[in-house]
């Protein structure tokens, strides 16, 4: 499972939206795109740089959505061939088969504060799908499917802390039951449930070249 180690909120800053990249921190006003001066493009020269050209524009639009989901080039195009032979606009197939990722669904239900920290928690076997424990964060749920925490005192008392934090808003699609740390999910997500501004149709002409 790759994944990037570097600075995260440079991600954010290079493609000018809040990716919440960093849990809690994201909702302070030590983000980085909170602060003036440090919510502009990373680098020197930023002043500098020329208008974006139809391709930088339309590259700029994939990458913000492979950085939010944690995806990389390889995986992103197996989504994109995935969606295009699902019925329906092709778009917003990609976009639902990317917030069904188990890692999003279990950040989604404040189980997790990242997306990474997600991975994380579902790598050290902490969460259980449908009462078998699931080590790929790249799982796709389906409708109907039950996300819980495995009953051991370490893997409750992290998940416990986690909600205590609080996290995103639960998606309309997702049902939680904070006691019992139990998920569950209600229908599957559409295009309005996507929380990050994105213009679907342009990844789709950038990766049909
Ligand atoms: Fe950093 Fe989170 Fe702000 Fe992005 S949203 S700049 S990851 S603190």
């Amino acid at each position: 499972m790759g994944q990037y180690l570097g600075p995260v909120c440079r991600l954010c800053r290079r493609e000018g939206v809040k990716l919440m990249l960093k849990g809690s921190r994201c909702e302070t006003a030590k983000c980085a795109m909170e602060r003036q001066w440090r919510n502009q493009p990373p680098g020197m020269h930023t002043w500098r740089r020329r208008k974006a050209t139809d391709y930088g524009v339309r590259l700029r639009e994939k990458q913000k959505v492979k950085r939010y989901y944690g995806v990389f080039e390889r995986q992103f195009m197996l989504y994109f061939r995935k969606a295009e032979r699902m019925k329906g606009n092709t778009g917003e197939a990609l976009l639902s088969l990317l917030e069904r990722r188990l890692d999003n669904v279990v950040w989604k239900l404040g189980f997790a504060p990242s997306h990474r920290a997600a991975r994380s928690a579902i790598a050290h076997g902490h969460i259980h799908v449908n009462g078998r424990r699931l080590s790929r964060p790249s799982h796709l749920v389906g409708k109907g499917d039950q996300i819980t925490v495995k009953a051991s005192e370490r893997s409750q008392k992290l998940i416990r802390q986690s909600l205590g934090d609080g996290g995103p808003p639960l998606q309309p699609w997702l049902k939680l039951d904070p006691q019992q740390l139990e998920g569950s999910v209600e229908a599957l997500p559409t295009r309005e449930d996507v929380q990050i501004p994105v213009e679907e149709q342009l990844i789709i002409e950038m990766c049909s070249r």
